[in-house]
């Protein structure tokens, strides 16, 4: 049992997107490679509505999927599919854009909103598939109590317990709590593994890393993260197998090459986007 050591940390940047939604962009264009296949990390901690409010009002997605997960707050969405809902806190959106999906993303006024939001890339034969949207309410994340920790399986399979089941890319992600001083060992086979500590610090190894640090680990058997002895832990754990492919990265769609975004744009102008109602 070989256990994985930390090959690289980010910090990432304060950034505002949507129509001006202040968020701290911690994977991005510069680290496609290293924690491919995640394209993408916001994350999104505030207890100032006026950072948020403003929202992500309707716009496109093509050759990802979305995952919207959030601990505390409120997102109102809508999409060109149909849907329409609210993800709450302990819920989380699983959305897969495929060949063209349109959407407002609009977070709510709330005491305080903590969560991330994720983009997973699509293999190239996927890239057009057909949209799909799924909605995880609180009570479909099971969670387990397993060595100390508390952990809330929000995709694929931990300790028998079954989240949801990706149908691309098959993407472990855990919301683990770790009590002050817990030491908390995670075994899984998977090409790229990283953890975002979301609240409070982490020791990894001998070092103590701050929160809100994506940390990637190297190849091996398991992960062992401690809380602190002056508080308690919260991270999400990625887990996937690396595609390997080219990324050609246009805004909100992601490709392969200039060519299919070049395409995407164009049938942007000329409304021949949305391929399925
Ligand atoms: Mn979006």
């Amino acid at each position: 049992m070989k256990k994985r050591e930390i090959i690289n940390k980010v910090r990432g940047k304060r950034a505002i997107d949507g129509a001006g939604v202040k968020l701290v962009r911690v994977l991005g264009n510069e680290t496609i490679e290293s924690y491919d296949p995640f394209l993408m990390l916001d994350s999104f901690d505030s207890t100032d509505p006026n950072d948020y409010t403003a929202g992500f009002p309707m716009h496109p997605h093509r050759g990802i999927e979305t995952v919207t997960y959030l601990i505390d707050g409120r997102i109102d969405h809508k999409d060109s599919l149909g849907n329409s809902g609210v993800i709450g806190g302990g819920e989380c959106q699983w959305m897969t854009a495929g060949s063209g999906i349109m959407h407002e993303e609009m977070p709510k006024s709330s005491e305080k909103m903590l969560g991330f939001q994720l983009w997973l890339n699509l293999p190239a034969k996927e890239k057009m598939c057909e949209p799909a949207y799924h909605a995880l309410e609180r009570d479909s994340i099971p969670k387990v109590s397993d060595n100390g920790a508390e952990v809330a399986v929000i995709s694929g399979n931990y300790k028998d317990m079954q989240g949801f089941e990706p149908e691309h890319i098959k993407a472990t992600i855990l919301d683990v709590n770790l009590p002050k001083g817990q030491k908390f060992d995670l075994e899984m086979k998977g090409d790229t593994v990283f953890v975002f500590l979301i609240s409070g610090d982490a020791v990894i190894g001998e070092e103590r890393i701050a929160e809100k640090t994506a940390v990637l680990f190297g190849e091996g058997d398991f992960i062992s993260v401690t809380a602190p002895e002056d508080g308690s832990s919260r991270f999400i754990y990625y887990c996937a197998d690396t595609l390997k492919e080219s990324v050609a990265w246009g805004g909100p769609i992601v490709m392969n090459t200039q060519d299919e975004l070049r395409e995407a744009f164009r049938e942007l102008r000329n409304g021949t986007f949305i391929k399925t109602k």
